[in-house]
């Protein structure tokens, strides 16, 4: 019983629970512990308890950051202790600084970005990052992510996805001029995921690569241009043998003739795709107008027959 028990047990049995990664009852230990310690007047024991407590808090909200702010409010009050988590020993300042880091990085992450401006202020930010997990953690794991989620992680594996990332939002801050700038950066990015050991996600960027750097001429207006997806769209068409042979001659392909579709550029794009949106529009009224005509002839015939049956009855 928890009532009994002096607080440095109480203390003692959080680490215990902690150990066997029953985070929630740490915490309650913890918790407890530091209210023990403070009856008591022993200030720094209760807040070394509370530090625990706000550092197992993590466990259980490990997607917002707010969780890792006050665990580092906590941890930083502590000053240079050493702090006992699972079965390694940190001293407070390291760990802060891991907290830190982590917090960063959801907030990075998480940093929504539209416009280039955006793209490029998170690139940025993504950067920084990446070089502080570089520098400023230790070779050995991350803590918190083994003690968590028996992950073992380097700050240098950190740096390594920040920096992929960081290439990517650079990528999207350039695709509205520059389609093949984009696509370079794309590529740097795949490198960097499959060094980081992420095959899918290196796979993704291969993708951006090949559609941002593909060249084409648009079909209508004959115009030069890349960036699949944003720049120029591939529209499904039906190609003859003779139509194909007149498209030739041009050095970039106007169509894709594994698939019967052609290249529109953006503008052309959206100018047919925007008169068939009216025309559907149009045609959708008439059909909803011709509709009204039978239902209201449909409505008459009923009114007619009711009024027969209710003749016949009388
Ligand atoms: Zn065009």
């Amino acid at each position: 019983m928890a009532l009994f028990k002096s607080p440095e047990q109480i203390l003692q049995s959080g680490h215990d629970a902690l150990l066997r990664g029953s985070f929630a009852e740490a915490y309650g230990n913890y918790k407890a512990a530091s209210m023990k310690f403070s009856k008591q007047g022993n200030v720094v024991s209760s807040r070394l308890a509370e530090g625990y407590a706000a550092i197992v808090a993590i466990a259980q909200n490990s997607t917002s950051s707010n969780a890792f702010y006050s665990a580092l409010q906590s941890v930083r009050s502590l000053g240079d202790v050493p702090l006992k988590l699972g079965l390694r020993e940190i001293s407070a300042l390291v760990l802060a600084t891991e907290i830190e880091l982590l917090a960063s990085e959801i907030d990075v992450l998480n940093a929504r970005a539209v416009t280039p401006a955006e793209h490029t202020d998170k690139a940025r930010r993504l950067r920084e990052l990446a070089t502080r997990f570089r520098t400023e953690t230790t070779d050995t794991v991350l803590v918190l992510p083994e003690l968590f989620f028996k992950q073992s992680i380097l700050g240098e594996s950190k740096a390594l996805v920040l920096s992929a990332h960081s290439e990517e939002a650079m990528a999207e801050s350039l695709v509205m001029d520059d389609p093949k700038a984009a696509a370079e950066h794309y590529q740097t990015a795949r490198l960097l995921w499959m060094q980081a050991g992420r095959q899918d996600l290196g796979d993704v960027a291969a993708s951006r690569v090949r559609s941002y750097g593909k060249a084409v001429r648009c079909w209508f207006c004959g115009r030069e241009i890349s960036g699949e997806g944003i720049h120029f769209l591939a529209m499904p068409s039906d190609l003859t043998e003779l139509v194909k042979k007149t498209a030739k001659d041009s050095a970039l392909p106007a169509f894709d003739p594994s698939q019967s579709q052609i290249y529109a550029c953006k503008g052309c794009h959206s100018a047919i795709y925007k008169m068939a949106e009216a025309q559907a529009i149009e045609k959708m009224r008439e059909l909803e107008m011709r509709i009204n005509v039978q239902l209201e002839q449909i409505r008459q015939s009923i009114a007619e027959t009711n009024r027969m049956i209710s003749g016949m009855r009388r």
